[in-house]
């Protein structure tokens, strides 16, 4: 079966929030890491291309926007996502609503809906301003992002200085109304010329109501929850076959690695829940590496038995970092772990490992780079948002998952490893 849907994200991260979310429908989803060079073969029903566009230059954003839709055209996509954060990380000039107008004009449309909401992590949408949990979006955390400052909480005003063309609204007590209301709002809107309609989300059946009437538009934008609902409405409108192409774990050998290089609350609890299990584990110091280099860390992993699932992680509380990025500089101590890690993860390959897993959104770029990986498929979910993914690295079949920050229980190393042995 052809492509259905092609889905561009904004960052790796969101992309394979994305895909989990598309995935948990049991239809084949495909991540792609950048625009494929090669020409589309075999693709799967929905394919979604990862991109590195969020706080690139706006030209440049859209013209890698642009090839990711050329290629998704070209596998067969009838519909299109545009997918960025929840918390609708851009700057007065974009990148969302640039490459937003770009794909639109691309493929011919004149309206399209903004919906970043997603009720399960606590982002919702109320008369257009955005919330974080119970904060509005301008008096959370993200008012101090380093690169993308949040401080203004309403999205239409957000998005108008991004555009061209209007911005307008369909609120909550439209969506509540149904489908039926919301498209005849939609259509008012468009009859008045409104191309950007932001929509009010603030649970999961107003997701489920805004799929249902958006299902048939050519262009979508916003976090991943608002395109959880599509596999089975297109299913349900003969678009896709229930049991289209579902996806199998390829056998692999037991032999496994686990690395991290997240050192978020989550991931600290999560390195000291696997420790106490009495897996080896062996601690990267940045301070160490940039003095002796990475030759102890490959040492002691060629020692180990991989079938014992070995450990490596720089993971350190915060005072530790600080210490580290204090003598080396924040950019060298992170580069030091990264290049260590994705050195230790082509070495573990080498040496038999098929079974990876990794913690950390940089550390995650670091290690599939290394790798060579630019295709996953995406399997189970071990944790909302984060999923098995199965891809070939050096001409074998490896299973990797790979967990930014926060995300997982405090067992999830361990959660992850039995998830593959039963599924
Ligand atoms: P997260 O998803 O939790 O943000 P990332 O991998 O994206 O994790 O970012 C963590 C960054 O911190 C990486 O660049 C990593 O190399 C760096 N890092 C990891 N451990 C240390 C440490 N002990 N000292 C300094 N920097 C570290």
């Amino acid at each position: 079966m052809p492509t259905l849907m092609g889905c561009i994200a904004d960052d790796f991260t969101g992309a394979t929030d994305l895909a989990g979310l598309l995935a948990r429908s049991g239809i084949k989803v495909s991540l792609r890491i950048g625009v494929p060079e090669t020409a589309p073969v075999d693709t799967a029903a929905f394919e979604v291309i990862a991109l590195k566009s969020r706080t690139a230059p706006v030209a440049e954003a859209v013209a890698d926007t642009r090839a990711a839709l050329d290629w998704l055209k070209t596998a067969g996509a009838t519909r299109f996502f545009w997918k960025y954060c929840s918390t609708f990380d851009s700057t007065a000039e974009g990148n969302i609503g640039p490459v937003a107008e770009a794909l639109m004009q691309e493929l011919g449309t004149d309206q399209t809906i903004y919906c970043p909401a997603f009720p399960e992590n606590g982002r919702s949408i109320f008369m257009g301003n955005l919330f974080v949990g119970q904060q509005p979006l301008a008096e959370s955390p993200m008012k101090d992002h380093p690169l993308t400052p949040m401080r203004d909480s309403n999205l239409m005003r957000l998005l108008a200085p991004q555009v061209t063309r209007p911005v307008g609204l369909a609120d909550r007590l439209t969506v509540a109304k149904g489908a039926e209301a919301l498209r005849d709002k939609l259509a008012a809107l468009k009859a008045d010329g409104v191309a950007h309609v932001v929509v009010d989300a603030v649970a999961d059946e107003d997701l489920g109501i805004i799929a249902d009437a958006c299902r048939d538009m050519v262009l979508m934008t916003g976090g991943s929850a608002v395109a959880m609902p599509l596999p089975q409405l297109y299913i349900a409108d003969g678009l896709l076959a229930a049991d289209a192409d579902g996806v199998t774990a390829p056998h692999l050998a037991a032999d496994t690695v686990l690395l991290s290089g997240s050192c978020s609350v989550m991931t600290r609890a999560q390195v000291a829940a696997y420790q106490s299990t009495g897996a080896p584990s062996f601690r990267l110091d940045p301070l160490a590496l940039a003095k002796d280099g990475p030759g102890a860390a490959l040492d002691w992993l060629a020692a180990q038995n991989l079938k014992t699932k070995p450990l490596i992680y720089a993971t350190a509380d915060p005072a530790e970092v600080k210490a580290a990025q204090e003598q080396l500089g924040v950019a060298k101590a992170g580069a030091l772990v990264e290049d260590v890690l994705a050195a230790c993860a082509t070495a573990a390959r080498d040496k038999g490992a098929r079974r990876f897993v990794v913690a950390g959104g940089e550390t995650s770029g670091a290690v599939t780079k290394a790798l060579g990986v630019t295709q996953l498929t995406i399997g189970a979910e071990i944790a909302p948002g984060v999923p098995w993914t199965f891809c070939q690295s050096g001409g074998h079949d490896i299973a990797l998952t790979l967990k930014s920050g926060n995300f997982g229980a405090e067992t999830f190393f361990a959660d992850a490893l039995i998830n593959l042995e039963t599924t």
